[in-house]
């Protein structure tokens, strides 16, 4: 494993019942890198996240943490990253400054942080949508906060599982955005999305198709490699 490597997987399986979700899959998410994990819908992409996020145990294989084997440790995981769920992980009944006053006691923040918190939300967020239920609000703005509330602790390394789902392009645009920024900050990011559009915008990609990696490398590469204007059509050649 590579300084540069922070998180290694190797031969990750997930067995459900008999059925195999993710197939021994082995890959590596580089220092300060974003990476899109890409795949139709059954893939296998929130599996594989919420065994390397301890959210899910393996069934078999490794995951290795800055080299250390932590598949039996995934506190050590816990404590780097921040995790922002399909479903967004926000309480749906709790209105948005009441879900950051939640995440930042359980991250453990002081109620003076709490309290810088809100105010940084206050400024990107109007104050009509924060103080109403999380549920009904639009599912763009529900993003931004769900993104908000993955970053309260600081995390190292970012899970991103289908963030841009369900939300328009200019939205998806925008967040874009937040993730570049993101990166400039130092932070590493693993982004899982469905949309062949978005691979592009990614520093390296990694198809799952079935619980397999059936290709894996930097996007414009890929492109040379196939001879293809764009990823809908590698993807056509390689999924058959
Ligand atoms: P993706 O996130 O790429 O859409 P998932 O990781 O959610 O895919 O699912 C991969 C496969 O594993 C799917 O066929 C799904 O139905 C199956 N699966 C996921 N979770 C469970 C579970 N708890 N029990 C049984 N099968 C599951
Ligand atoms: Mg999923």
């Amino acid at each position: 494993m590579n300084r540069k490597d922070i998180v290694e997987v190797v031969n990750l399986t997930k067995k459900f019942g008999d059925f195999i979700a993710v197939k021994g899959i082995n890959f590596k998410i580089k220092r300060g890198e974003i990476l899109a994990l890409l795949g139709p819908n059954g893939a296998g992409k929130t599996t594989t996240i919420k065994m390397i996020t301890g959210l899910l145990r393996v069934s078999s294989g490794k995951i290795l943490l800055n080299g250390e084997d932590i598949t039996e440790n995934s506190d050590k995981i816990k404590e780097l990253s921040g995790y922002m769920s399909q479903k967004f992980s926000l309480y749906p009944l709790l209105t948005a400054l009441e879900n950051i006053e939640f995440f930042g006691g359980i991250s453990g923040l002081k109620r003076k942080e709490i309290k810088e918190m809100k105010n940084r939300i206050k400024k990107m967020i109007p104050i009509e949508f924060l103080k109403i239920k999380v549920e009904s609000l639009p599912p763009g703005i529900k993003q931004k906060i769900a993104l908000f509330a993955a970053l309260i602790p600081n995390p190292e390394i970012l899970f991103l599982d289908e963030p841009t789902s369900g939300v328009d392009p200019e939205v998806r645009r925008n967040f874009w955005f937040e993730i570049y920024k993101l990166r400039e900050s130092g932070k590493t990011i693993l982004v899982s999305t469905h949309n062949l559009d978005e691979v592009e915008f990614a520093d390296r990609v990694i198809i799952l198709h079935k619980g397999e990696i059936i290709l894996e490398g930097e996007p414009e590469e890929l492109l040379i490699k196939y001879n293809k204007e764009n990823f809908e059509e590698i993807f056509r050649e390689v999924i058959v």
